[in-house]
């Protein structure tokens, strides 16, 4: 974040240009992803306001880079999974944060669930999860929450990354093509139901949707308490001609302490006052979105400029 007040000398008149300006760039994910294009439709109506706040939105490989640079200062605000966020305020749970914990972190608002999507090509021979031992598998983006639900999403059937054929630690977008090419069995992505990558996917290769589901999901939820159970609308994509069960977390929009009270208000104004518009950004958000969500189960506490506009909306929260 960049707080700048810089005036320009025009001729005899002084005008005063970004005077007090804040800048925040919003780390999210693939652009065939659904961060990216939500990230982006939220940093213009934060600019389109004009209230001195300027955003941005930055291409990333996902939640656990976004977490690393909003510690570091290279992201002002991120959208990420709820339990990424969790494990980098407390410093567990991923190997990547052990023993760092970013105590600075804070909620703007829970946004819509990610679903796990593990989607196998037809004729790799795919029913189960069991079935990927052996198989080429696309596991989610160098710094993904993605490859940590892949992670844990094994572990609950017996199986780690070295079970699998070859792990793909690759974009999304690179995913589709080594889906396309054959040189990919198949591909885990934590993202909202409707992510182009998937659509794209399904358009022009024969997939199906594995399902996440019995004992093993139990398991799964039980160790790890951010899943929920989550199915997989019928016709959500191309040949699913049915429901398919998973598992999801949340998304969820963070910020350090760093950024001030005043810009997050400022920015929440913007991106969340207009719930109409808001939902038009992607369709997970305006099948899931509401106000009274966006403040529950909460992986870090409320940053104060989320709680003074959530308690303008009549919300109790602190
Ligand atoms: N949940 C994914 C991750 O953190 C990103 C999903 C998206 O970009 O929409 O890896």
């Amino acid at each position: 974040m960049k707080r700048i007040t810089t005036v320009l000398l025009l001729g005899t008149a002084a005008v005063a240009f970004a005077q007090g300006t804040t800048f925040l760039t919003i780390g999210s994910g693939s652009t065939t992803g659904v961060y990216f294009p939500v990230a982006t439709g939220m940093a213009k109506m934060i600019n389109d306001a004009g209230q001195g706040v300027r955003a941005n939105a930055r291409s990333t490989g996902g939640s656990v880079f976004n977490l690393n640079a909003l510690a570091s200062g290279e992201l002002d605000a991120a959208i990420a999974q709820n339990d990424v966020v969790y494990y980098a305020y407390k410093g567990s749970g991923i190997q990547a944060f052990q023993g760092k914990a970013n105590t600075k972190l804070r909620t703007m608002a829970v946004l819509y669930p990610e679903v796990l999507h593990v989607i196998a090509r037809k004729d790799a021979g795919i029913n189960t999860i069991a079935d990927l031992k052996g198989k080429r598998v696309v596991i989610g983006d160098l710094g993904s929450g993605t490859e940590q639900t892949a992670k844990q999403v094994l572990e609950a059937y017996g199986l780690g990354f070295d079970d699998l054929g070859q792990a793909l630690r690759v974009s999304p977008a690179q995913g589709i093509s080594l889906m396309q090419d054959k040189r990919a069995d198949a591909l885990f992505y934590t993202v909202g139901v409707g992510a182009s990558a998937i659509s794209q996917i399904a358009q022009t290769v024969d997939v199906k949707v594995v399902p996440v589901s019995g004992n093993q999901a139990a398991s799964l939820i039980k160790k790890y308490p951010f899943y929920v159970r989550y199915n997989i609308p019928a016709k959500s994509y191309k040949g699913v001609g049915a429901t398919v069960p998973s598992v999801a977390v949340q998304a969820v929009l963070v910020t350090p302490t760093a950024v001030p009270e005043d810009a997050v208000y400022k920015a929440m104004k913007a991106a969340f006052g207009n719930e109409a518009e808001l939902k038009g950004l992607h369709p997970s958000l305006a099948q899931n979105f509401s106000y009274e969500k966006a403040v529950k189960g909460l992986p870090a506490p409320l940053h104060p400029g989320a709680v003074k506009f959530f308690k303008e909306k009549g919300l109790n929260v602190k």
